[in-house]
C-alpha cells in the first residue's frame, strides 16, 4: 500500500497540472502522458463481464457456476483472478483453470475494451490538460496488433481527446514483450513530443522509471491496482486515488 495525497493536495497537484499545460514561450509544449488499464481507466467491469459470459455459456451443464459468476462485481476482483474467483466462493482447480483460459482469450482483445470506465475526474482533467495546450501521449502496455484499435475506440467513446492535433495513441509493438521493459525502454521517447511535465502510471516501477528519465517533472501513481511484488516507489512520486480535484 502507499500513501495517498490527502483530498486537498490531490486537488493542488492536478490543478497545478492543468495550470502548468499553457506553453510557455520559449519552452517546448508540455506533454502529459497517461497510461490505460488501472490509471485512466478502470478495466475491471472487463474482467467481470468476460467472466459473467462464460457463466452464461454453460449455464445449462453448471448452473453452479452460473451463479456465483453472475453474482461478480468489480469490488471482488484485486489483480490476480484466482482472487477474485476465491471471493465468489470458485475455488475447484479445473474451474478456476477453464475461467483463467477463457479470461486470457478475451482480456487482450478490441471487443472487450468497451466495458472499461474511466476513473473519477480522469476525462475532465485530461480534457483541461489538453484545452490549455498539452499535448496527450496515452502510453500502454496494450499490444499494438490486439488492442489498439479497441484502446483508440474506448478512449474517444467515454470523451478523452483522442483523434485530434496534440494527442496520440502509444501501444506496444510486440505482446509477447513484458510491460515493464517495454515502458522503460519507451518511456525516453516521450520526450520527443515536446517537455514531459507529468505521467501517471499504476505501476509503480513504470513510476520510478518516468522519475528517473524525467526528473523535473510530476510522476504520479495511480493507488488501484499493481502487479504483485512491485517494487518501493522511489522518493518524489506522489499517489493519488483517482483524478477528481
Ligand atoms: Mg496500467
Amino acid at each position: 500500500m502507499f500513501d495517498s495525497l490527502s483530498p486537498s493536495a490531490q486537488s493542488d497537484l492536478l490543478r497545478g497540472l492543468v495550470e502548468r499545460s499553457r506553453p510557455q514561450p520559449g519552452h517546448a509544449r508540455p506533454v502529459v502522458v497517461f497510461d490505460l488499464d488501472g490509471t485512466i481507466f478502470d478495466n475491471r467491469p472487463r474482467t467481470c463481464a468476460i467472466l459473467r459470459a462464460f457463466g452464461e455459456k454453460c449455464v445449462l451443464e453448471r448452473p453452479d457456476l452460473t451463479e456465483k459468476l453472475r453474482g461478480l462485481r468489480p469490488h471482488h476482483v484485486p489483480y490476480l483472478l484466482t482472487e477474485a474467483m476465491a471471493a465468489i466462493g470458485i475455488t475447484d482447480d479445473s474451474d478456476v483453470a477453464a475461467l483463467h483460459q477463457h479470461w486470457v482469450s478475451c482480456f487482450f482483445v478490441d471487443s472487450w475494451l468497451h466495458h472499461d470506465v474511466a476513473l473519477p475526474g480522469a476525462t475532465q482533467f485530461a480534457k483541461a490538460c489538453w484545452q490549455n495546450g498539452a499535448s496527450l501521449v496515452y502510453l500502454t502496455g496494450r499490444d499494438l496488433p490486439n488492442m489498439a484499435l479497441g484502446s483508440f475506440a474506448s478512449l474517444r467513446d467515454t470523451g478523452f481527446p483522442i483523434g485530434v492535433p496534440g494527442t496520440s495513441l502509444v501501444c506496444k509493438p510486440d505482446p509477447a514483450t513484458p510491460d515493464e521493459h517495454y515502458k522503460r525502454d519507451v518511456c525516453p521517447e516521450m520526450g520527443r513530443v515536446g517537455e514531459v511535465i507529468a505521467s501517471f502510471d499504476n505501476e509503480p516501477g513504470n513510476c520510478n522509471a518516468f522519475l528517473e528519465h524525467f526528473p523535473r517533472a510530476a510522476s504520479v501513481l495511480l493507488a488501484t491496482q499493481h502487479m504483485p511484488g512491485a517494487p518501493a516507489l522511489t522518493p518524489g512520486v506522489v499517489t493519488i486515488n483517482d483524478f477528481s480535484i
